[in-house]
C-alpha cells in the first residue's frame, strides 16, 4: 500500500483487539473511537481533535457534504469497517476509500431513478475505482431516512464488489430478499 494505490487508505481491523491505520485521515478519528468504545474511545476521540486531526477541510471533506455529515459518512464508515462480518469490513473499507478519493456525492432530497425515488445509488457504469455512490440528504441525522445510512451505504458499495451482478442489478433491478440487501442489512445493524 502506498500513495499510488488509492485503495491504500485508513483503518482496518486486523484480529480482535488490533487496528491498523495508514494513511492517516480525519474519518479514521470515527473509527478509532469505535474501536476503542466507551472512555478510552471519547478520550482517544478529543485527543485527536485538540491536535486538529479530527478537522474536515476541502480536500478531506468532499463530493459536496457539510463537515456535520462527512462526520456522519465517518460515523458508519466506521461501523462497517469494524463489524464482526467479513463482508462488511471488506464493503466498510472499501467504501470508505471511496469516500476519501471524493467519490460519495451528496444529493437533496429524493434520488429519481427511473420511476422511483431512491436514497442511494450507485453509479456502476463508472469503472469500478472511478465510480461514484449518491447519498441522499434523506439519509442523514434529522432526515426520514437518518436510521439507513450504513445499511445503504454497504448496499452501494456492494454493487461495486460484484460488478457483473451490478450490472445485471443495474438492468433488472433488485428486490428486497436478494443478497445485496441480505449484505445491506446485516452490515447495517
Ligand atoms: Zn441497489
Amino acid at each position: 500500500m502506498n500513495n499510488t494505490d488509492p485503495f491504500g487508505l485508513e483503518c482496518e481491523r486486523r484480529g480482535s483487539d488490533r487496528l491498523h491505520c495508514e494513511n492517516y485521515g480525519p474519518g479514521d478519528a470515527w473509527t478509532i473511537r469505535r474501536f476503542l468504545g466507551g472512555e478510552s474511545g471519547a478520550g482517544a476521540f478529543a485527543f485527536l481533535t485538540s491536535l486538529g486531526l479530527t478537522q474536515w477541510s476541502a480536500k478531506t471533506c468532499r463530493g459536496g457534504f457539510s463537515e456535520g455529515q462527512c462526520g456522519n459518512l465517518a460515523e458508519s464508515l466506521a461501523t462497517l469497517t469494524l463489524h464482526e462480518n467479513n463482508l462488511c469490513r471488506l464493503l466498510g473499507s472499501r467504501a470508505t476509500q471511496r469516500f476519501q478519493l471524493g467519490r460519495l456525492r451528496y444529493h437533496e432530497g429524493y434520488i429519481q431513478n427511473g420511476d422511483s425515488r431512491i436514497v442511494g445509488l450507485a453509479n456502476v457504469w463508472q469503472i469500478w475505482r472511478a465510480g461514484t455512490i449518491v447519498v441522499s440528504s434523506h439519509l442523514f441525522p434529522g432526515g426520514p431516512h437518518s436510521e439507513a445510512m450504513t445499511e445503504i451505504l454497504a448496499h452501494e458499495e456492494y454493487h461495486f464488489l460484484y460488478l457483473g451482478s451490478s450490472i445485471w442489478y443495474g438492468v433488472f433491478g433488485h428486490h428486497r430478499g436478494d443478497p445485496i440487501y441480505s449484505a445491506g442489512e446485516t452490515c447495517g445493524d
